[in-house]
């Protein structure tokens, strides 16, 4: 055998394959938040059994996946609609009011449209 086949097979050796084409296990990204608010996220491979808990990075308490999991029951957090927003802004006789003046305006254009034609 030729010392040249063994080149390269060693251990500790730098790989020989190319980095292009490399197909990577499928991985998965887990986000854990602490009780402070902080969020460390964690690469997995797709198949492991991911941890529920784990070390915050930024402090000692322990994060959990639990927010990530279930975002409506983060504390004071609500899902709210267009109209929902639309409310908080504006109260309902202002949203009628808009809504005829821009009624009346539509009238007006779809008048001119029709003398136009
Ligand atoms: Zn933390």
């Amino acid at each position: 055998m030729s010392s040249d086949s063994l080149r390269g097979s060693r251990l500790g050796t730098q790989s020989q394959e190319k980095t292009t084409g490399i197909s990577y296990s499928p991985r998965q990204n887990v986000k854990y938040v602490c009780p402070k608010g902080h969020t460390s996220e964690m690469i997995f491979s797709a198949e492991a059994e991911i941890p529920h808990t784990w070390q915050c990075k930024q402090c000692p308490e322990t994060a959990t996946t639990d927010a990530v999991e279930a975002p409506a029951q983060i504390v004071g957090h609500v899902t709210k609609t267009h109209l929902d927003q639309l409310l908080e802004r504006r109260s309902r006789d202002e949203l009628e009011e808009i809504l005829a003046e821009a009624l009346a305006d539509l009238k007006k254009r779809r008048a001119a449209a029709a003398k136009a034609s």
